[in-house]
Order: C-alpha cells, then structure tokens, then sequence
C-alpha cells in the first residue's frame, strides 16, 4: 500500500507536556521520594521520618524538622521551574544543594495528589495547601484553594497519594508493592548511610515497628553496622584520597582549581564475599549511579576476592561543581564530569593499595 500523506503537526497541550515531562523524572515511588529526602536535606533537616503505604502506590509521606517553606511562596510551590535554590544560569555551576531546577514538587502534583503542611520557626501556626496539575486546589469542592492554617510543628510534612492514578501505562509497569517498598527501602537507606547525623526512619502505615531506624549524630561506621549488619560492619576499610594527596599536599596553590575533587570510601575486605555487588555512589553528596565506576569497581576485587564473590562499596565523591554536569538528564542519575578517568583510576588505585595492603598484613600476622 503506499505511503500515508504527511499529518498535519500540532501543538501539545500545555497539561499533556507537564504531564510527559513528570513521568521522565518520577518513574517510580521510589524516585519520588528521593527527590522528597533531597528537598528535606536541602532545609537543613535533622530528622527524616518516611511512612509508606503499598509500595508508596497508595501513600508516600515524608515528614522533616528543616526550614520549612514560606508561607508566602506555597502559591507557586509546585509551579513547575519554580526554586529557591537557582536563580541565574551561571549559578548552575556553584550548586552545592540536590535539587535546582524546581521540577520535582511540580512533576508529583501532575501524576499524583499532593498535599504539604508546613511551617517556619517565624510563623505563629503551620499552613496546610494541596496541589493538583502545578496549581493549589481545593481541599473540598467547592471551597477556596489558599492555604489553611492549622497545628503543626516546625518542618515540612508532603503527602503524595495514588501516585500515577491519572497515568495508567507508568502505573500498570510498576511492579508489586513488596517490590517498591524494598527500593523505597534501598534509598532510605542509603540516604542514611551518607548522612548518618540526621536520624531518618521508614515505615509501612499503620506498623508500630519502623523497617529503617537510624538516630541522628552517629558516625558512617555505625550507620553501616546498623543498616547492613555487623558481617560488612567487622570487615570494613576506610580510605580518603584527594586531587592534592600525597604529593601534591604542599602546593602552595589554595584556591580550589577546577580540577579539584576529594573522595572518601568504605569497603569491605577480602574476607567479606556477598552473592551480588552493594555499590552506594553519591557524587557532591547526589545518589547517582556510574557504570564506568562501578565496572571499575568490580575490577579491582577481581583480583582480591574469588569469582562469584562480590564486596560492599560506599564511595562518595566530592567535586568541584563546576566540572561536573548535572544538567545531563532530569533524573540527574547518570552524572557526567571531567578528567573522570584519571579521578577513577587514582581513587581505584587507592583502594587496591589498601586493600592489599591489608591482606599483606594479615598474612603476616598469621606467619607470626
Ligand atoms: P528544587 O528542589 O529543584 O528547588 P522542588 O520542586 O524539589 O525544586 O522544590 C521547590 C522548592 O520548594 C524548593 O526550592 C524549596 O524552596 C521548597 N521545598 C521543597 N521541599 C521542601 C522541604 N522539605 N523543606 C523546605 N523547603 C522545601
Ligand atoms: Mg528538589
């Protein structure tokens, strides 16, 4: 048959591409509530508690002790490109904060309905608003969609319910409850791994008994002996390293150059071998995924561990904002920066060196 004649082009409506564009940066309850923590730590929050109903599908609710939001600024809360946190683009490359570009809130009110209750240490009460579609909505039919005053502690409390009840495809892919709420699970904990001076917890609705409990002020060492157990905790090593160690530490250059970066990584030993590798990477401070790194990763063990055994990796690595590119893709997961190869083979040497190191002075022992 031939070819159909062209179709004429249209313009999207302005509901269809909010809607699009939340589902490239929400793709499951569990990115929803990464970009929920993220906001919290950004306000400065000391306490995080999660409460998770169906995998997060029905309920997902994030109470923190930080800031708390303006009660002047929840009209454009969750307008999408709205942000305390950027405001020309050259600020891209000084961000220390997660968030930036004012997506997230506004992504979540598009497939899911969101409500925040909050207050400032300056305010006399908290403010409870809804959001639908990037706007305030009405709490009832029929009433006014301003904020209400009402009880509340300092902090911020967003609730998001029936998430993607208005996008079924995004919906019928996610996977059982069970499933969800062990990712939910995976980022909470792994938040609290690399902020071990915030207490955060995580529970199923309606449970008296949370499934992740951290207190605040405690040390990495202990946040790992508590979330992943005493069996990594015991076989642990820490190692720092920077741009400026060992042999550049005298230079007497002290504004930081471009190139600069620091990293700082726990890893178990050659006695600790699990099934499957645990890699937790956070770059300036951002859950983000690397395969470069992990495959670089999984190469040094090859040669300590046996094959099939796998090791537990927390690396967190600090650069310069301005060599890294978080503007790559909107769920800022993959992150891109410079000189990445020389950063990874330093920092892998580092970690070999002390992992031989290690099991040198092991095997010493053991001759003694
Ligand atoms: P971004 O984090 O990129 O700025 P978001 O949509 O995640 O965009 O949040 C929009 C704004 O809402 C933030 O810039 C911040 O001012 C405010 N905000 C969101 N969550 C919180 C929170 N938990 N505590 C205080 N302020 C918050
Ligand atoms: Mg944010």
């Amino acid at each position: 048959s031939p070819a159909p004649g062209p179709q004429p082009i249209r313009r999207l409506e302005q509901s269809v591409i909010n809607r699009i564009a939340a589902g490239e940066i929400i793709h499951r309850p569990a990115s929803a509530l990464k970009e929920l923590i993220e906001n919290s730590l950004d306000a400065g929050s000391t306490s995080i508690r999660v409460t998770i109903k169906d995998g997060g599908m029905k309920l997902l609710q994030i109470q923190d002790n930080g800031s708390g939001i303006r009660h002047d600024d929840l009209p454009i809360l969750a307008e999408r490109f709205t942000t305390s946190k950027l405001a020309t683009f050259s600020d891209l490359s000084r961000l220390t904060t997660y968030g930036f570009r004012g997506e997230a809130l506004a992504s979540i009110s598009y497939v899911a309905h969101l409500s925040v209750v909050t207050k400032t240490k300056a305010d006399s009460c908290a403010w409870k608003a809804c959001y639908a579609d990037g706007a305030l909505t009405p709490m009832k039919a029929g009433t006014s969609a301003d904020p209400k005053p009402c009880a509340g502690n300092d902090g911020t409390t967003i609730t998001v319910e029936n998430l993607f009840y208005n996008t079924p495809t995004r919906l019928s892919a996610l996977r059982s409850s069970s499933e969800e709420y062990a990712r939910i699970l995976d980022v909470v904990t792994k938040y609290a791994i690399h902020n071990p001076h915030v207490s955060f917890t995580c529970r199923k609705a309606g449970s008296p008994i949370p499934d992740v409990t951290t207190p605040s002020a405690s040390t990495t060492q202990q946040a790992i002996r508590l979330l992943y157990g005493q069996s990594i905790a015991k076989e642990i090593l820490h190692m720092t390293v920077s741009s400026r160690t060992p042999a550049e530490e005298d230079d007497d250059e002290e504004v930081p150059d471009k190139g600069s970066w620091d990293a700082d990584a726990y890893f178990t030993n050659a006695n600790y071998q699990a099934k499957k590798l645990v890699f937790l990477l956070f770059i300036n401070h951002r859950l983000v995924e690397s395969t470069k790194i992990r495959k670089a990763v999984e190469a040094i063990y090859t040669g300590v561990l046996p094959k099939g055994a796998s090791p537990y990796v927390y690396l967190s690595l600090n650069i310069e904002p301005r060599s890294v590119d978080v503007n790559v893709h909107p769920t800022k997961r993959e992150v891109h920066f410079l000189n990445d190869d020389e950063i990874i083979e330093r920092i892998c040497d580092a970690v070999q060196e002390k992992l031989v190191g290690q099991s040198q002075s092991r095997v010493f022992e053991y001759q003694t």
